[in-house]
């Protein structure tokens, strides 16, 4: 029974990540690598430090308690040295001044129920309940299954957010699974591996044995500047939707650069580079011939 698992955030009374309030646990680790990665303190399984360098008074506080010397003042200088972080977390108790922050904790199920269950009326006023998300869930299958399984118990819908990009068979879990929202980025295999370093293969497969025993489906799609916003996009969502019985809205996702700033608090790179919210307006266009040509509901987040 693999009733632990790392997470990186609980956020309750989400209204975009399924129907209704919802609870949404935020899973670490994600096997792909987007160029546009909104969460990418969600990618690595291990807890991890954002660092904000700007809020650093250089008092020394963290030096002092860091038994990996991942923290050195010289010169009034404070210098992080990622690499020797163990993500123990000492050093964040000790900085007052905010400029440490662990993103990352190990939780076992009964914990996160037992949060998720706060908010139980809200999820019977609006039809809301728990969404998993991430990263990615099946990252973590043992883990997200065990979820599932207690919360089914406990009578909450269920939802989970994933790329689908698994080889463990999907159909287990969605005898505890009241919704799917299945992330399609891009389309041709060639730039699915550009865009996020897998082959979109694996996601179609498991995508179209969802759809054959009955899963009920929210498409989700990102749509990025210079990336996907193309007809050629917009017709193979349609085409796509056209072919599966069990769609039963499409969400278009609106590109926000928020992930830039927490990359680079996290020390890693993006490789798309861009600092503008996309205008929801500019994809009203395509969210009507969606609607005209799938007759689903279409939603622009
Ligand atoms: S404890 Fe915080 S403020 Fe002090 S040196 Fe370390 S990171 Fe900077
Ligand atoms: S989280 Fe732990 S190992 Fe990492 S820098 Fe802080 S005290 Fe050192």
């Amino acid at each position: 029974m693999y009733n632990k698992g790392n997470i990186f955030n609980i956020q309750r009374f989400s209204t975009s990540d399924g129907p209704g309030i919802r609870t949404v646990v935020f899973m670490k680790g994600c096997p792909l690598n987007c160029a546009w990665c909104h969460n990418p303190e969600s990618k690595s399984t291990a807890a991890e430090l954002f660092y904000k360098g700007e809020l650093c008074i250089a008092c020394g506080s963290c030096s002092n308690v860091c038994d990996a010397n991942g923290h050195t003042l010289t010169d009034d200088m404070h210098l992080f040295d990622r690499q020797k972080c163990v993500g123990c977390g000492k050093c964040v108790e000790v900085c007052y001044s905010n400029a440490l922050e662990i993103c990352g904790e190990e939780k076992n199920t009964e914990e996160i129920i037992d949060i998720v269950l706060r908010d139980r009326p809200f999820y019977e006023q609006s039809g809301g309940g728990l969404t998993l998300s991430g990263g990615e869930p099946l990252i973590q299958y043992d883990f997200t299954l065990s979820l599932l399984k207690l919360a089914k118990q406990h009578g909450l819908h269920t939802a989970v957010e994933t790329s689908g990009f698994s080889v463990r068979d999907l159909t287990v879990l969605n005898d505890f699974v009241d919704l799917w929202l299945y992330d399609i980025k891009v389309f041709p295999e060639e730039e699915h591996i550009k865009y996020t370093g897998v082959s979109n293969k694996v996601i179609f497969d498991n995508l179209y044995q969802l759809d054959r025993i009955g899963a009920r489906i929210f498409l989700r799609c990102p749509i990025i500047p210079d990336v996907n916003i193309t007809p050629q996009h917009f017709t193979a969502i349609t085409d796509l939707t056209n072919t599966l019985d069990n769609i039963t809205a499409i969400h278009l996702e609106t590109y926000h650069p928020l992930g830039l700033s927490k990359a680079e608090q996290l020390g890693k790179g993006q490789l798309y580079q861009n600092n503008k919210f996309l205008e929801p307006s500019v994809l009203e266009p395509f969210a009507d011939i969606l609607r005209e040509k799938t007759n689903k509901e279409v939603v622009i987040l």
